[in-house]
């Protein structure tokens, strides 16, 4: 694990303002309606407190772990729910909060989850990330931070074997 040989694609900074643009925009759609904030662990651990904390609604945050890599650096193409304890979410306002969209199998897999078990009231999927030339589902989040290419990132929550997710900014390198 060697983090200079990290390029940066997105700064501290970059993350930073586009996270306020998007909390201004929820802001003004739940306009003070009480939220339910799921944070998708790990990876999203570091993109959901720092959007929570821009958030001005009653909030709750709930944390679910699911899982569909094995440590390398492609989807296993299974997603599997490692903890998905959640609260009676009928007639809530759910926000789903994730690093990356990538097969969008992670993403259908959670709202087909909560469409099965819940009636809620709204449910939006956000991700800061989304690599939209890997889908291979129909699914797309309602509110993204960044497009991004078929690169393997790591940094701001997201990891390469469990390494690199306390960086404060996303960066790719050409070899693992
Ligand atoms: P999907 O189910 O959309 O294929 O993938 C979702 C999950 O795969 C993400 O939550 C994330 O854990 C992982 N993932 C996808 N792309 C990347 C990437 O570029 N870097 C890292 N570290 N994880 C990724």
């Amino acid at each position: 694990m060697d983090i200079n040989k990290l390029k940066v694609l997105f700064t501290e900074d970059e993350i930073q303002r586009r996270i306020k643009e998007l909390s201004e925009e929820m802001n003004k759609f739940y306009k003070g309606e009480e939220v339910y904030a799921i944070c998708v662990l790990k990876g999203a651990v570091m993109f959901a407190t720092d959007l929570v904390k821009n958030l001005n609604m009653p909030l709750k945050m709930e944390f679910i772990r699911l899982s569909s890599y094995n440590g390398g650096t492609t989807t296993s193409g299974k997603v599997n729910a490692v903890d998905i304890s959640l609260p009676d979410l009928n007639n809530k306002n759910v926000l789903i909060i994730e690093d990356i969209v990538d097969t969008g199998l992670t993403a259908k897999f959670l709202l087909d989850f909560m469409n099965c078990n819940f009636h809620t009231k709204s449910t939006k999927f956000c991700s800061l990330l989304d690599k939209k030339i890997k889908r291979v589902t129909e699914v797309e989040p309602d509110y993204y931070g960044f497009e991004v290419d078929d690169k393997f990132l790591v940094g701001y929550g997201l990891d390469y074997d469990g390494y690199y997710r306390n960086l404060r900014y996303i960066g790719y390198a050409d070899k693992f």
